[in-house]
């Protein structure tokens, strides 16, 4: 077996590993269980894509979201290594193929969305899938506790007892000490288990929160204050984004903005010139991260208090990756407060809302009752809200619960990729080469890429066919295309209209059900993640990146010196000095008197405490002494 280095430069090209993936990578070689904390973007993934490359066998990864997945196929795809993907919106025959491909292919990896695993028709195949290793990403959807609970994550649970032997290793960026336990338990983790966690401390990243009497001026002053590098501004909502973006442009600041709203080509297009450093300030809702891996980034900002430490940590931590000084600036405004709370009664909605936007949707839809499972429809909610005269925010909270139930799901349209199905036969294909041999090298590529594509539909990516046959990707597009006027293939790309799939046939309006406890519990949960976010950004005393660690169960972390909290603290006098403070000011504002005098009039007993009080006051310039060493007040 070829050990774990080679294997990374083999496949990655990397040069070395980053902190504690090898260590995580041996443990799980030794067939560890391993929960594993390390930062967005420290590099999980390839904790356990080396080590399945050094396993006989598949992979099997579990992972929340379908744009996730299918970076990640594309990536493995790109270096040679052989993967693939099931999610919701696949038709029967497609998932069927995927997994017999998985089971007797030779694949390398299978990613699974968490639903999927309790269908028969995995189940079928899974003893035939044997995989070497299993991996939850994301793990931390698999707790109540966390903030991103996905039910369907459960089912993870049913593939353990089905593969009791297998190795298991969960992943995520942040996990606080219920979470982690929790995860530990619903993986049912064998004794011998290990814990990985990356310190959450960030040495070269100040935080300093700050209450500007402006916001839109500090931001354009801060902004202005840097000299080089980068810098993001994360805003509550879309139109915020775009409007704190023409601000600063009006001052000349090359920025720009970034919302989940945007087409792809343009999402796409941006993050490309703010890679180049065509932009330089980003300013974008949280839709904007994903992926995002700049190394310059020195500042982030704030524009409002965001809704748990665990977001305001990812976020702000995407400033200083290069290990130089970094700052992460949170604006707080008094009124900020009642706006996180003020969203709480539109994310959980009441029973009779949710059921009253269940059979609006289900309408809009034209989905009689008793049927539709397995359907997926274009979607376009703007138009949804206006046609049912539902505020566009309820209506979006009101889809998410009912996603979050797993009775829909609603998909970003970035994850689609383009699907063919050969329509000629193999004759009729043979005819191809005298009719139109310009088409040959591209049919030939598809053949020889897509195993099975001759007998069913198919997922394709042209930016791999067009590296297959040194094309430019346009060219490959065109040509697929013309495939399909020639009624060669059918070839169907992605629809940019969001995708919402029926996991269930619509329900019966008596019979209308939904674990409406569950919703509750999870405001609850959510109001409480919001107090901790209140409390970090009031504290005034304790080290911020102390508060953060101890969020997060890192108990290691010490003052770092540089947040605004231990800038005042080594400034500010300490207590016993405090109190000397008044009363030396008094003493000196009867008449100018000297150190002696001083300490006379209100303590000898605490002489240090008096003279760092002074030294504090002439630091101040709150007062000076004369040439006979007396003192004034300035
Ligand atoms: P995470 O899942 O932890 O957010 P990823 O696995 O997506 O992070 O990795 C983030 C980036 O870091 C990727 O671009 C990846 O190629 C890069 N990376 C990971 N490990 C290494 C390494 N050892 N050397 C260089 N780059 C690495
Ligand atoms: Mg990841």
């Amino acid at each position: 077996m070829t050990d774990s280095i080679s294997t990374l430069k083999k496949y990655w090209g990397h040069q070395k590993f980053r902190p504690m993936q090898q260590e995580i990578i041996q443990a799980v070689l030794s067939k560890h269980d391993v929960l594993a904390l390390l930062p967005t973007g420290g590099g999980k993934s390839i904790c356990f894509q080396v080590p399945a490359m050094m396993l006989e066998g598949i992979c099997l990864v579990v992972s929340p979201l379908i744009a996730l997945m299918k970076d990640q196929v594309e990536n493995l795809s790109k270096r040679g290594i052989p993967a693939l993907a099931i999610y919701s919106g696949m038709s029967f025959f497609e998932v069927k193929k995927t997994i017999q491909n998985a089971a007797f292919g030779n694949y390398k990896f299978l990613y699974i969305s968490p639903e999927r695993i309790e269908t028969d028709l995995f189940k079928e195949y899974v003893d035939a899938i044997q995989p070497s290793l299993i991996v939850v990403d994301e793990a931390h959807c698999i707790s109540q506790w966390g903030y991103d609970f996905r039910p369907s994550y459960l089912n993870i649970a049913t593939l353990r007892s089905i593969l009791p032997n297998v190795t298991v290793i969960a992943l995520t960026a942040s996990a606080t000490k219920d979470v982690q336990k929790d995860i530990c338990e619903k993986l049912s983790f064998k004794k011998n288990h290990k814990l990985f966690q990356q310190s959450f401390a960030r040495p070269n990243l100040s935080y300093k929160v700050i209450k500007p009497h402006s916001k839109q001026i500090a931001v354009k002053e801060l902004i202005q204050s840097l000299k080089d590098g980068s810098s993001i501004v994360y805003c509550k909502s879309r139109r915020e984004a775009k409007q704190v973006s023409d601000w600063l442009k009006l001052y000349k600041i090359k920025a720009d903005y970034y919302h989940g709203g945007l087409q792809n080509l343009e999402r796409a297009k941006k993050q490309d010139e703010w890679q180049k450093n065509n932009i330089n300030c980003m300013v974008c809702t949280n839709a904007f991260g994903m992926g995002i891996d700049k190394p310059d980034v020195r500042m982030v900002i704030h524009y409002n208090i965001p809704e748990s430490i665990e977001n305001y940590y990812q976020e702000a931590g995407r400033a200083g990756r290069d290990g130089k000084n970094a700052q992460a600036i949170l604006f707080f405004e008094s009124k900020d407060e009642a706006d996180l709370y003020k969203t709480i009664e539109y994310r959980y909605p009441d029973l009779v809302t949710l059921k009253k936007i269940y059979i609006d949707l289900m309408n809009y839809l034209k989905v009689p009752a008793g049927i539709g499972e397995g359907q997926s429809f274009d979607f376009d909610i703007a138009l949804f809200s206006e046609v049912f005269k539902i505020n566009i925010l309820q209506a979006t909270y009101a889809l998410q619960a009912l996603s979050q139930e797993e009775l829909i799901s609603i998909s970003d349209k970035s994850f689609q990729s383009s699907t063919i199905e050969f329509t000629a036969t193999k004759e009729q294909l043979r005819d191809l080469e005298e009719i139109d041999p310009v088409l040959e090298p591209i049919v030939k590529a598809l053949l020889r890429s897509y195993e099975g594509v001759f007998d069913s539909k198919t997922n394709i990516h042209e930016t791999l066919l067009a590296k297959l046959i040194s094309q430019p990707v346009d060219k490959v597009k065109s040509q697929l295309r013309r495939l399909h006027q020639l009624q060669i293939i059918q070839y169907i790309p992605p629809s940019e209209m969001p995708q919402i799939y029926l996991f269930k046939n619509r329900m019966y309006q008596d019979d209308f059900s939904f674990n409406i406890k569950a919703l509750q519990s999870r405001r609850t949960r959510h109001e409480s993640r919001i107090k901790d976010m209140l409390n970090f950004v009031k504290n005034q005393t304790l080290c911020r990146a102390v508060m953060i660690g101890n969020y997060f169960n890192d108990l290691n972390i010490q003052p770092c010196g540089i947040c605004d909290c231990c800038k005042q603290k080594n400034k500010a006098p300490q207590n016993e000095t405090t109190n000397f403070i008044e009363s030396i000011l008094q003493c000196i504002k009867t008449r100018p008197i000297t150190i002696k005098e001083i300490l006379e009039q209100i303590s000898i007993l605490n002489e240090a405490a008096c003279e760092k009080a002074i030294d504090y006051l002439l630091s101040e310039n709150k007062i000076y002494t004369d040439n006979e060493g007396r003192f004034h007040i300035k």
